[in-house]
């Protein structure tokens, strides 16, 4: 818009200047001939009373002057007061036989003087006739223009806006149309086709680019929100800009809060990734709510400057707990195997040096199969721990379709003889159930035999234990229940730690060492099995577990 006023306003001017420019000089021109032909109406040669007569009603100046560039005649001036005209323009172009005419400004420059002169003869004295008059000068007449002028820009301003206006729609409109999926195609200018080849390119460039970084980005998702570490990074001022589950649950933080500072919210958290970047030193251990971590703190310098810190949680806590609970399990088995070996050596050592009685030796020796039977148990079931603990912790095992009514069925004679030798009755209900679930039989019947072992350990003679299997849509659920001595609500968490015993000298007495249900409790984690505990302390117990279906 600015553009096109300009231009009108150019051309107004240039258009201006050159009609004031022609109008002067055709002006000038007719003037001219006009100053000739008075001129030439002294004739050649005329005396001063003729000269006083013809100018004097004349509205041009008349003056004569001498060859020496005196006015002899004047008659608008007194020419007493007039200086040589020797030097003037007019005259000396005369005298140098060039152009008669000319023309000299006046000192404001509004005004002109126009000039003609000729040779004549004034009382027999050669002289020189100029005829002269005065005009408006080209300044003049520009400064006329102007009136005109500015109301030729003031319509021109407002034509422009319009125009402007105008024009700028009817280059917009095809452009603003032009679908940018389809630049070619839909270009309504022939001139643009360069440019939109090139929109053309770049649009296919930058979406074979968006298409990789969003596959990058799916990647990028899917490992880290399968990572067992928690990840994220934070920008320099401690804003998080990405994370993973893992670290929104360690953190604890949700989908709405997951950009925080971290800086403002954890303190010790923040000291640690502060002195870490600090000392330089990547590595520290931490322990955020209920979390001991293994902290990679990995900041990103960009010319001396922290752009980003990528921060690797490592979640030790339960290497940390598998530690303290390996130190218990060892004081616990040094113990445990220290008590009957300490009774097997004492036996043989009174044997084997002849300090026992005839009568006592068999009580000795049974004492002795008796506390070897009990440490091969005992033996066996440490390695038995040991085995489900590290294939827990390998995650690998392999397990097998199988019927856990048969599994059941085939351990069942074992237990009854165990009932059987109490005093007690042992049934199975749920015999002819398709009760199949993904397992390992071996460990299964371990641990059926020690839920069995115990109902029938803790009841009283002739009193009756239960092998129940039942099923749900989802669930083969087996039921292990018995009318015995119960357990109380407060001892019902701790069981299933290894070597409790909520009666230690009562479980010797039974032959147990509280191994049995630390062992049931790994097996069904191994199976994904969900056990519960139903007692009332002097009412009985029931063990339920829960197998998904296979
Ligand atoms: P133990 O070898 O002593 O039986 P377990 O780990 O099998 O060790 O059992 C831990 C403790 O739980 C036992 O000492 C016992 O007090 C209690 N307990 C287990 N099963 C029963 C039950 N069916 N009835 C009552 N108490 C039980």
């Amino acid at each position: 818009m600015v553009a096109i006023f300009a231009l009108i306003v150019l051309v107004q001017i240039f258009s201006i200047v050159i009609s004031a420019v022609f109008l002067n000089k055709s002006h000038n021109n007719q003037i001219f001939a006009e100053l000739e032909h008075y001129a030439k109406s002294f004739g050649e040669s005329i005396n001063m009373p003729l000269v006083a007569l013809l100018a004097r009603d004349s509205h041009y100046r008349i003056s004569i002057i001498d060859l020496n560039g005196n006015v002899i005649f004047d008659n608008t001036f007194d020419i007493k007061t007039l200086d040589n005209h020797l030097s003037r323009k007019e005259v000396q172009n005369l005298l140098r036989n060039q152009s008669p005419k000319a023309v000299r400004l006046s000192d404001s420059e509004r005004k002109e003087n126009l000039y003609f002169t000729r040779f004549i003869t004034l009382d027999s004295q050669k002289c020189i006739l100029r005829v002269s008059i005065e005009k408006d000068s080209l300044f003049s007449y520009l400064q006329n223009f102007m009136p005109l002028f500015m109301t030729l820009l003031f319509f021109s301003a407002i034509l422009s806006v319009i125009l402007g206006i105008l024009l700028t729609r009817l280059i917009t409109t095809p452009i603003k149309n032009i679908n940018l999926s389809h630049p070619i195609k839909t270009n309504p200018y022939a001139e643009l086709h360069i440019f939109m080849q090139a929109i053309s390119k770049q649009k296919k460039k930058i979406k074979k680019q968006l298409k990789r970084i969003k596959q990058n980005k799916i990647e990028f998702d899917i490992i880290t929100k399968n990572m067992n570490e928690g990840f994220f990074v934070l920008d320099a001022k401690g804003n998080i800009t990405q994370s993973n589950a893992k670290a929104l649950q360690i953190l604890r933080l949700t989908p709405y809060n997951q950009h925080i500072n971290i800086f403002t919210l954890m303190g010790d958290f923040t000291r640690a990734i502060k002195e870490s970047i600090n000392s330089g030193n990547q590595t520290f251990e931490i322990s955020i709510n209920e979390y001991f971590l293994q902290v990679i703190c990995m900041p990103i310098f960009i010319k001396d400057k922290l752009k980003a810190i990528i921060i690797l949680l490592f979640d030790k806590s339960l290497q940390k707990d598998i530690f303290a609970l390996r130190k218990e399990f060892s004081s616990n088995v040094t113990h445990e195997l220290k008590t009957p070996l300490s009774a097997i050596l004492a036996s043989s050592e009174m044997l084997c040096n002849g300090l026992v009685l005839e009568k006592d030796r068999d009580e000795f020796i049974a004492r002795i199969y008796a506390e070897s039977k009990r440490l091969l148990v005992l033996i066996d079931k440490i390695l038995k721990i040991s085995f489900l603990d590290s294939s827990l912790e390998k995650n690998h095992i392999e397990r097998e379709n199988l019927n856990l009514a048969n599994l059941i069925t085939n351990i069942l004679p074992n237990v009854q003889n165990l009932a059987n030798d109490k005093g007690t009755e042992c049934a199975f209900v749920g015999n002819e159930l398709e009760a199949n679930v993904l397992g390992i039989p071996a460990l299964l019947e371990d641990m059926i035999y020690n839920l069995s072992e115990n109902a029938i350990k803790y009841s009283p003679k002739g009193s009756k234990v239960q092998i129940a299997l039942e099923s749900d849509e989802e669930c083969v659920i087996l039921r292990i229940s018995d009318n015995g001595i119960g357990i109380a609500k407060a001892e019902q968490e701790r069981i299933f730690e290894r070597f409790y015993c909520i009666d230690k000298s009562r479980s010797k007495k039974l032959g147990g060492n509280g191994l049995g249900l630390a062992i049931v409790k790994r097996v069904a984690k191994i199976h994904n099995a969900q056990i519960t505990l139903n007692s009332e302390l002097n009412q009985g117990s029931e063990f339920i577990v829960r197998f998904d279906k296979a």
